[in-house]
């Protein structure tokens, strides 16, 4: 048997044949703006990949910083480089340094000259990456604990609650929720250190908004998911498994984090959600999936470390864990290169030939198109694909590529169960 857990590189290697994402994350990176995964990796006290790998997943001395101000501080930095020319800060001669754009206070130039040139593509995005900025520091609160803020029942019957604005009125108590985070001292520890002025109260209770919305994007979205496969949670149990979940999901998860589940199939018989990936980082949910039936009405989440198909070979064919119902992954990225996808290829195998209800997230249009390529050339029988409902509102800049447009979590999708079937022949006459 394999080891469950592929090993760790030694040492920071940029590569395409990685099964850990923000590996060829990393990739990318350099890819665009050669010596940024360096940076990055200096800012954050550490000296390569492996060490990087190791304090998400809690091991290491890792993440840590004398005060907020110098945790502000060089998260910022690993965004300074000119967006014209890509100079880093060390190639950069006397005298020299690299300047902000005013008005997003997100994008750095070496000369006025790089600036003037890089305007008419950067002026369709200055606007938007202002926004980044702002929600790159309020998500902090979301690790202060501010963030999520609960929610409440939902008022009307969940086949009604169909996208973002359904949802949102019946929430009559959300803006003063987050009127308490915004005069809250977490918010003002974050503006006494942070690298650009207090937005205001407006800016920050949209940022609140969008981060939220972002956590929320994940459970609504698997609710979503049960509704289109027609599962029914009120006769039976329900296992979803989330496949390929990483550190965004992860890291500081909470046992209560998919309870919106409860409101949006209230009274129902269980369900579990075991979230299944390598890049899976420590936390309360770090426990064993159920074997019997869950307690009703609530949600249990437990979490397991390695790859899709080792689960199912290690846990689930040995009777240690139940056969899912449906399977979801958000932003799985095996469109992205070689290595991600002969990391998913035993999984989407097994989920085709297993026939499981299977629904995967993407944070593009562009994403979603070549990854249903890829699952078409596997002769997966698509159902449905297109943007989501329940997209997370949050733009995310693509890191080495300011000037690209932003993408959202989960702002398409694509359903998917079995093989695709065969075409009847036409029969003689
Ligand atoms: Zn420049
Ligand atoms: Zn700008």
């Amino acid at each position: 048997m394999a080891s469950q857990i592929p090993a760790l590189p030694q040492s920071f290697a940029p590569g395409t044949d990685s099964v850990f994402s923000d590996q060829s994350g990393f990739y990318s990176l350099d890819a665009n703006v050669p010596g940024l995964s360096k940076v990055i990796l200096n800012k954050l006290n550490m000296t390569d990949y492996g060490e990087y790998r190791a304090a998400l997943e809690g091991k290491a001395k890792g993440i840590q910083f004398q005060n907020y101000k110098e945790l502000f501080q060089k998260m910022e930095e690993t965004f300074k480089f000119c967006t014209s020319c890509n100079k880093l800060p060390e190639h950069l001669t006397e005298g020299q340094t690299l300047k902000r754009c005013v008005k997003c206070l997100n994008v750095y130039y070496c000369t006025k000259d790089c600036q003037k040139k890089d305007w008419p593509q950067h002026k369709k995005v200055c606007k938007m990456l202002r926004l980044v900025a702002v929600d790159r520091l309020v998500e902090w609160l979301m690790f202060a604990g501010d963030l999520p803020i609960s929610t409440e029942k939902w008022s009307k019957p969940t086949a009604e609650v169909r996208n973002w604005d359904n949802w949102l009125p019946m929430q009559v108590d959300l803006s003063p929720r987050l009127d308490t985070i915004i005069s809250g001292s977490n918010m003002s520890t974050l503006w006494k250190n942070a690298t650009r002025p207090r937005p205001d109260d407006t800016d920050l209770k949209e940022s609140l908004w969008r981060i939220q919305s972002e956590f929320l994007s994940r459970v609504l979205t698997v609710g979503m998911a049960v509704q289109q496969y027609s599962l029914n949670p009120y006769a039976k149990p329900l296992t979803i498994h989330l496949a390929g979940a990483s550190h965004n999901e992860t890291m500081g998860a909470r046992l209560t984090d998919f309870d919106e589940l409860n409101k949006m199939f209230p009274e129902h018989q269980g369900i579990e959600i075991v979230m299944v990936g390598p890049e899976v980082v420590n936390s309360p949910i770090m426990r064993p999936p159920l074997t019997a039936f869950g307690p009703r009405k609530r949600v249990y989440i437990s979490a397991y470390k390695g790859l899709y198909h080792q689960f199912w070979e290690d846990v689930l064919e040995k009777g240690k864990a139940a056969k899912p119902d449906l399977v979801v992954g958000f932003h799985p990225g095996f469109h992205a290169n070689q290595g991600l996808v002969e990391g998913w290829l035993p999984t989407l195998l097994l989920l085709r030939d297993y026939d499981i209800p299977s629904f995967f997230t993407m944070y593009s249009e562009l994403e979603l198109k070549y990854s249903l390529q890829i699952l078409l050339e596997l002769e997966m029988h698509i159902k449905d694909s297109g943007p989501n409902p329940f997209a997370s509102q949050k733009p995310e800049q693509v890191q080495a590529c300011p000037n690209k447009t932003p993408v959202y979590c989960n702002s398409h999708y694509i359903r998917f169960q079995g093989l695709l079937p065969q075409e009847e022949p036409v029969p003689d006459l």
